[in-house]
């Protein structure tokens, strides 16, 4: 268990029991050093695989540790995210918190009904003004702060808020009343659900303190107060903790993080055992070089918590800068240079592109598509609300009932209920949208493949459980990420697009403070390489925009380096319909949102109806026949 370890790492492995705290930079081992440390107290028999809760931030992340932990022998230790394993224990609970009713159902998306309270409140607000209150409303909740201290607490965190920071507490305590009166509850609510039911009923509490008796939480320095009072609850006056973070990783502080957790953990544990890392074992040189010149430069509290990594690893190419006309031209630079990679042999899963907002996205995926590159977009939380998903699920379900008890070749089974909906196994499209799709479908059958033996219902069953439980299928294609849900992660090659004014730095970071943590992302961006890493941005945002000026982060290296000229995407065999359908619940145009979110409103989460579903799955078979994978298919004259 100790083998490939350096003796820091195993220092922190073999500590006795009671609380622990690993500080170290991206890439040093900080997560391998945990895993370790618990498969090595599971398998000495220190402790029950069961009593272990490992706690990190993405289901992403999660899964990785999971993984891990497997690898170790330590399978059956829960690695979760706060928000799923409060999920689980507060349904689990549920007839007992909720006098036996069952638990309220969960909100995907707050915008809605943020634009309700925001009425009652007599404020007029689009889109965007919505999404900055619900931002408000998510910092109140996460930093415990309730609507009528907002103001006062606004202040003094210096925030921007988007309106009179009296009128966004109004427009808060609109939405929790509107949110029980509707009888639903949101993300956050999860959590507090958790805590009051540990807090509040000393039964519950006993019940989760005897099955929960070691904890281990990773990106520590991305705690907020909420989650740390469930920690704490969970802990009671125990002490078994072991926490793990890089306060130069601190991204969520616009959400209520806070790295104070991590840096007083000694204060609040005097008996705590501090272990500190520095070599990193993930990157070249070069691209550790370009890491700790880029966190170099951080100025405030946590410029002073920085830690310089020392690289271990065989040199590698250099990182380079290019410079685009514009977006379009940007990505179609990058969608070549994933085809060359991919052709020379790196494994598109090893390969990923990271942007700073979601809205670069759409970009990436064109040229991608184009390219013939197949690739995912990294949501993993969403994989399991994925249309086709969902359809397939569907699809396995009805098989279930009409074929019960089948069990020879579970493998041919799946495949045909699969094809029921569309799906070929031998027609995955050229790349794109399609492929995505194709791809997400084929890791359901790959799931099966590993489970011989087993009958369709038993697989339909897992297929739930891990719904339920956010285990998601590896899907192969190069993954397109906001450097938010990148952390924890790492690729062969990384792309870092957008590098301009207004990206990143993003247009509304204006504090100081703000910008820092722009910087702190840069950071996490880059340390996700491990061998090579592309930096680019674009003069501006579309073809004759207005001119934009590079990131500020960067005069560590050139940006006058010549760009290799972007090959030009043909934009023939496009196929391109126009639609107008509107959500019969909230009236929100679905134009741009349906292809993507297939089957679902982009705004509240109401579902489109059956037959529409099946008609725009027809279409979707249809397609994979077509070579040129549309970038995008927008459909004609749908009512709901
Ligand atoms: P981050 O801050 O990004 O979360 P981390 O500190 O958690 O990074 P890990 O993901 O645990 O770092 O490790 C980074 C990479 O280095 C992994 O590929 C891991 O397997 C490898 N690694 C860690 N420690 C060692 C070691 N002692 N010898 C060889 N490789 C190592
Ligand atoms: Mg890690």
């Amino acid at each position: 268990m100790l083998a490939g370890l350096d003796p820091e790492q195993a220092s922190a492995v073999t500590a006795p029991a009671g609380p622990l705290c690993i500080l170290a930079g991206a890439g040093t081992g900080k997560t391998r050093a945990i895993t370790h440390r618990i498969a090595h107290r599971v398998r000495s028999g220190e402790v029950r695989a069961g009593h272990v809760l490992a706690v990190t931030f993405t289901a992403r992340a999660a899964a990785e540790m999971r993984a891990r932990l497997g690898q170790l022998g330590a399978d059956g230790v829960p690695a979760r995210t706060f928000h799923s394993a409060a999920l689980r224990q507060v349904r689990y609970f549920a007839p007992r918190l909720f006098a036996g009713r069952e638990m309220p159902e969960l909100l995907d998306s707050k915008a809605r009904l943020v634009g309700l309270a925001a009425t009652r409140a007599g404020l007029k607000t689009d889109r965007a003004a919505a999404r900055d209150l619900a931002g408000e409303i998510e910092w109140a909740k996460a930093s415990l702060v309730e609507p009528d201290d907002y103001a006062v607490a606004a202040a003094k965190a210096l925030r921007e808020p988007p309106f009179d920071a009296a009128k966004v507490g109004q427009v808060y305590a609109h939405y929790e009343r509107i949110k029980r009166a509707q009888g639903v509850i949101d993300f956050e609510d999860m959590i507090r659900a958790a805590i009051w039911a540990i807090e509040e009923h000393e039964d519950v509490a006993a019940q989760i303190r005897s099955q929960y008796r070691h904890f281990v939480v990773d990106e520590y320095q991305d705690v907020n107060p909420m989650q740390q009072r469930l920690l704490d609850a969970w802990l009671g006056d125990r002490d078994d903790v072991t926490v793990v973070g890089d306060a130069s990783q601190t991204i969520y502080s616009f959400t209520g993080a806070s790295a104070a957790y991590l840096v007083g953990f000694k204060r609040r544990h005097p008996d705590a055992r501090v272990v500190r890392l520095v070599r990193d074992y993930r990157s070249t040189p070069q691209v550790v070089g370009l890491a700790n010149a880029v966190i170099s430069r951080a100025r405030g509290d946590l410029a002073k918590l920085r830690l310089e990594l020392v690289g271990q690893r065989k040199p590698g190419p250099e990182p380079t800068v290019r410079v685009f006309a514009d977006e379009p031209e940007e990505a179609a630079a990058v969608a070549a240079r994933c085809a060359d990679l991919i052709a020379a042999g790196t494994p598109p899963r090893e390969i990923a592109v990271l942007f700073r907002v979601n809205a670069q996205s759409e970009v990436y995926q064109e040229a991608l598509a184009e390219a013939g590159v197949p690739y995912v977009v990294h949501d993993a939380e969403r994989f399991f609300d994925r249309a086709e998903i969902r359809q397939a699920m569907i699809a396995l379900r009805v098989a279930t009932r009409t074929a019960p008890g089948q069990e020879a070749a579970l493998l041919d089974v799946v495949v045909q209920a699969l094809e029921g909906v569309g799906w070929r196994p031998d027609a995955a499209p050229a790349g794109g949208a399609m492929r995505e799709r194709w791809e997400a479908v084929a890791a359901l059958v790959t799931l099966a493949e590993g489970m011989p033996g087993r009958s369709l219902e038993e697989f339909t069953e897992e297929l739930s459980r891990r719904a339920a439980l956010q285990h998601v299928p590896t899907v192969d294609g190069v993954t397109l990420s906001s450097l938010h849900s990148a952390k924890g992660l790492e690729w062969d090659a990384v792309f870092l697009v957008g590098l301009a004014e207004g990206t990143l730095p993003v247009i509304h970071a204006r504090t100081p403070d703000a910008v820092e943590e722009e910087r702190r992302l840069l950071y996490v961006g880059v340390t996700r390489a491990r061998h090579t890493l592309w930096l680019s941005y674009a003069a501006a945002r579309s073809p004759g925009g207005r001119a934009r000026r590079p990131c500020r982060f960067l005069p560590a290296l050139d940006p006058s380096r010549p760009a290799t000229p972007a090959p030009k995407g043909t934009v023939a065999g496009r196929v391109k319909r126009v639609m107008a359908v509107s959500c019969r619940v909230c009236g929100t145009g679905l134009v741009n949102g349906v292809d993507r979110k297939l089957g679902r409103c982009s705004t509240c989460p109401s579902d489109l109806d059956e037959e529409l579903l099946s008609r725009l799955v027809d279409w979707r078979a249809r397609l994979a026949g077509v070579q040129k994978v549309p970038p995008f298919v927008i459909f004609t004259d749908v009512t709901l």
